[in-house]
């Protein structure tokens, strides 16, 4: 049986103050519920703030991004050990923002891949089509590509124990999500994917949803079977709503 995962990816908010109330409010919500593994990925700034913050609770650390290197002349990044050493457990890897803003290709997400297992860490894999990708019929192209590039020079093995998020571009932070019949038609296309591969490890694998997802929406998404959680952007940053999405899954 997959457990779900629910995890908050903060991107570019917060401060101090904000760090503070929301794993406050997020503590007193979820501290009966169970069944399901929830994270928050904070911006690194914050992340040894957080992690004292959600200390002997049950929401685990995770992280936005992260280098392809360990050490050295690196200006301004931040290592999987790094992650580690400061209690980081899911790495969130391949993000389209990060695809788009900082035109990371399918090549240097798998060798993020490779460096966050190596490290002992949880690659958060994000994957999806753009808009016009999905206008044109290449959704499950785009994804079978964005996969391969792991694949290619890893094997399916590799995916035992990681994440995969499916995050159509067109649905994150628009408000307009995929239907729950349309994201799991491409759940399934994935999950299909890697079983080609290895089909022990794609019945494992946790396959998240990301685009849009609130109070609203997740229940019917967490239904399908292929869902196994979300991944949350601008819901995660309101107790209330995030913890809705963790009750619904
Ligand atoms: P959103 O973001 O929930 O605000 O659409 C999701 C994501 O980018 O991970």
């Amino acid at each position: 049986m997959r457990h779900p995962l629910v995890m908050g990816n903060w991107k570019l908010n917060g401060n101090k103050n904000m760090v503070n109330e929301l794993i406050t409010g997020l503590r007193n919500e979820l501290s009966s519920v169970d069944g399901c593994d929830v994270a928050i990925a904070p911006p690194f700034i914050y992340l040894d703030q957080a992690k004292h913050q959600l200390s002997g609770g049950r929401i685990v650390l995770g992280a936005q991004n992260v280098d392809i290197n360990l050490s050295g002349a690196f200006t301004g990044e931040t290592s999987a050990n790094m992650l580690k050493d400061i209690g980081a457990k899911f790495i969130i890897i391949g993000h389209s923002e990060r695809r788009t803003y900082h035109k990371e290709s399918d090549e240097l997400i798998a060798e993020k891949f490779a460096v966050v297992k190596e490290a002992g860490l949880v690659p958060v894999l994000c994957i999806g089509e753009t808009e016009a990708e999905n206008e044109a019929g290449q959704t499950e192209a785009v994804c079978a590509k964005q996969l391969d590039a792991v694949l290619k020079t890893m094997g399916a093995k590799v995916f035992e124990n990681t994440v995969i998020a499916y995050e159509p571009v067109w649905a994150i932070g628009t408000g307009k999500s995929a239907t729950p019949a349309q994201a799991q038609a491409v759940h399934k296309f994935i999950r299909d994917h890697i079983a080609k591969h290895d089909a022990e490890t794609a019945a494992k694998v946790i396959i998240q949803y990301g685009g849009s997802v609130n109070a609203d929406n997740a229940a019917e998404l967490f239904s399908q079977p292929d869902i196994d959680g979300a991944l949350v952007g601008g819901a995660s940053l309101k107790a209330d709503a995030f913890a809705v999405i963790v009750k619904a899954a």
